[in-house]
């Protein structure tokens, strides 16, 4: 576990405001939120259902627009960009994870793996592919498809895919979600194994309290703020802050 975190926020959002709908049926999503993300960090965010974490997710990802506030990923105000680069920007910098896996099943494997990077017509970086590959341990799978494939395995395929491009963060919603225990701690490892050995960035939103114990930084969000910010916190006190 990292014991000092990083100084340079990878991610910061400043006095975020997110609300669905007009008049009536107006939601306060996110209410004022303002949190910076540390490079070469894992962080867990969890919360009760309907507090807000997926809403968090999708405004630091620049997946939804905000009502007020900004969004900085790195050095870049995701908030001043236009559409189109925005979506290069997310395709460049941001490596999603998503609990359904999102793996094209006619394509195998390495297809899969491979397939942002192509479709950027950008040049695969070979060392990095097999650095990635034997670190997920893929090398017997990537010839395999999807269907081929157990769910912790294609969950793999998924996060060797996000980890191509070298994305500033990796965003993950439930990754874990359809995946049995065995798996689940599998993915996790690797998650996490993806900040320590390749000095990744990881945002992960869970329900789990032994799946946040992965992460060197726990947030709890409650009616779309964020009521504790914890480091190094034990199964029982991620229980003990959610209750
Ligand atoms: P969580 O992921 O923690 O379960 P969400 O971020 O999905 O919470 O939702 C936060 C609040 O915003 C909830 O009250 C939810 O009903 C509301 N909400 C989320 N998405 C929409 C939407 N597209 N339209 C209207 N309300 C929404
Ligand atoms: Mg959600």
């Amino acid at each position: 576990m990292n014991t000092s975190p990083s100084t340079t926020p990878v991610v910061r959002l400043s006095h975020v405001s997110k609300i669905y709908g007009s008049g009536d049926t107006q939601v306060s999503a996110l209410n004022n939120v303002s949190v910076d993300f540390y490079s070469g960090e894992f962080t867990a965010i969890m919360g009760p259902s309907g507090s807000g974490k997926s809403t968090m997710m999708h405004i630091l990802a620049g997946l939804d627009s905000l009502t007020s506030g900004t969004v900085f990923i790195e050095n870049t105000d995701i908030t001043a960009l236009k559409d189109s680069q925005l979506t290069k920007l997310r395709r460049d910098r941001i490596g999603f994870v998503f609990q359904s896996f999102n793996l094209i099943p006619t394509l195998d494997a390495q297809a899969n793996i491979l397939l942002p990077l192509e479709l950027a017509g950008q040049k695969v970086d070979e060392d990095w592919f097999k650095l990635i590959v034997s670190s997920l341990g893929l090398e017997q799978r990537l010839s395999h498809r999807p269907s081929e494939l157990s769910g912790g395995q294609q969950q793999r395929v998924a996060v060797a895919r996000a980890l191509m491009s070298r994305p500033a963060v990796i965003v993950a919603d439930e990754p874990t979600g359809n995946l049995d225990s065995h798996s689940s701690k599998e993915v996790l490892g690797l998650l996490r194994r993806a900040v320590n050995e390749l000095d990744q960035s990881v945002i992960m939103v869970t329900h789990d309290v032994h799946a946040a114990s992965y992460a060197d930084r726990v947030l709890v969000v409650r009616d779309g703020a964020i009521v504790s910010d914890l480091r190094g916190a034990s199964e029982d006190e991620l229980n003990a802050a959610l209750r």
